[in-house]
């Protein structure tokens, strides 16, 4: 569900046609419907309103702070991977005992940082890891409030890069060695054991595989209690994919139902991260034709955005739907919607069937807006495009494009040049 649609022809966020948008802030830019946003918030909320729960929206998919700060505003805690999100979460205000800190290589400093604003607790990811947050900690006289990160071996059947829950995947410490670390980390003086948490991919589009996840933790918290362990939060990660072209996911309400089924009577506060499931379809990336060109193999349609703007197609073979801005009666062609950049991988969208369209017109890449903005870069120096939020009939800069003088700050030539 989103509030893109179309008037007349015309496509409106909420109540105001993106042409408009378009020729106020130029192309390409990020386009956020607020009310999307809200409600998506305010659904996977209610979805869990019947056990204590918290809700961690995952800050590596949109760290806009005015995406922020609307979820802070909706009662959000924040799910961080570094000190910069962190920084980001705080400056939106999320408050700080809302915060948890995941990630397999979090530096000193980041930890130092995490302490001091005295977030709810750091997802561990390995014994090292834990000591040294224990050796930060005792710096501090603080006692570092502490998961342990478990990696559940489920398959969640998702893209290989995006898959976090498998023996092979990097992340968090395996089944068989977490009672151990768990009895190693009571014995550290300046840490607290408060919960346990696990993520086990993202795009995952059916309910089995958190369902298994949660069954393997529940059993692990049966053997953490034999060793007088106990766990005050439950953090079963985030992950639940969107529809980008055919997938059905379950809906927040069916995924919730079938966790608390699975959960039955608990006495912990669950924490959830959702990221995309959030921020996925309340966000389009629109983009305008440069040029069309016919070769003997198939018809390219070259745009004004691309790869360093959003990577997901070239990344992860991702599909994203592209619509018209404004629509006309068009045959229907094959084609390779493809950006300026220097490399083959930069295209949008391949072999796909699209109307006739011609130079000058405007092109919505839908669904962009979980992992569109946050991953983009500089490459072939393109300043970043901006990020406007649409709210009813108004519509707010909430990041500026960036100029010329943005690419090169920060940079110097040494005197001897
Ligand atoms: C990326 C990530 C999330 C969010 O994943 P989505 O698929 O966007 O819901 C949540 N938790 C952790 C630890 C993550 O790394």
């Amino acid at each position: 569900m989103h509030h893109f649609a179309y008037r007349d022809n015309h496509m409106f966020c909420e109540d105001v046609p993106v042409l408009e948008i378009a020729e106020s802030v130029g192309t390409p830019f990020y386009l956020y419907s607020h009310a999307t946003l809200r409600h998506h918030f305010l659904t996977f909320e209610k979805a869990f309103e019947r056990v204590p729960h918290l809700i961690c929206f995952s800050a590596k998919s949109n760290s806009n702070l005015a995406v922020l700060r609307l979820f802070a505003s909706l009662g959000s805690g924040l799910d961080i991977v570094s000190g910069g999100e962190l920084f980001r979460g705080l400056q939106a205000g999320i408050p700080p005992n809302r915060i948890v800190y995941s990630g397999v290589g979090k530096r000193e400093d980041e930890i130092v940082y995490a302490l001091q604003s005295g977030i709810l607790m750091f997802n561990i990811e390995s014994f090292q890891e834990l000591e040294l947050i224990n050796r930060c900690s005792a710096r501090l006289k603080k006692e570092a409030p502490i998961s342990l990160r478990v990696n559940p071996d489920v398959d969640s059947k998702t893209h290989p890069y995006i898959s976090t829950g498998l023996k092979e995947n990097k992340f968090g410490l395996d089944m068989e060695s977490a009672a151990e670390a768990y009895k190693s980390a009571t014995a550290f003086s300046h840490v607290k054991v408060i919960g346990i948490s696990c993520h086990i991919g993202s795009q995952v589009t059916e309910v089995a595989p958190f369902v298994d996840a949660l069954h393997r933790i529940k059993a692990l918290i049966a053997t953490l209690e034999t060793l007088g362990i106990s766990i005050s939060y439950l953090d079963l990660g985030g992950g639940l994919g969107i529809t980008y072209d055919r997938e059905s996911p379950p809906h927040p309400n069916e995924y919730s139902r079938a966790i608390l089924g699975a959960i039955g009577d608990s006495p912990f506060t669950l924490i959830l991260e959702p990221g995309r499931v959030i921020v996925g379809n309340a966000g389009i990336l629109v983009t305008r034709v440069l040029y069309t060109k016919r070769s003997e193999a198939k018809d390219f349609v070259i745009v004004d955005a691309a790869m360093n703007d959003l990577v997901r197609p070239s990344l992860y073979n991702a599909y994203h739907a592209i619509e018209r801005v404004v629509k006309d009666e068009k045959e229907t062609i094959k084609a390779d919607v493809v950006g300026p950049i220097c490399e083959s991988a930069d295209f949008l969208a391949r072999d796909r069937h699209i109307p006739r369209v011609e130079a000058g017109d405007l092109l919505a890449i839908m669904s962009a807006g979980a992992y569109g903005f946050t991953m983009s870069s500089n490459y072939n120096s393109r300043p970043r495009v901006p990020e406007v939020m649409v709210k009813q009939d108004q519509f707010y800069v909430v990041r500026a494009r960036e100029s010329y003088e943005d690419l090169i700050k920060g940079e110097s030539i040494p005197p001897f040049l």
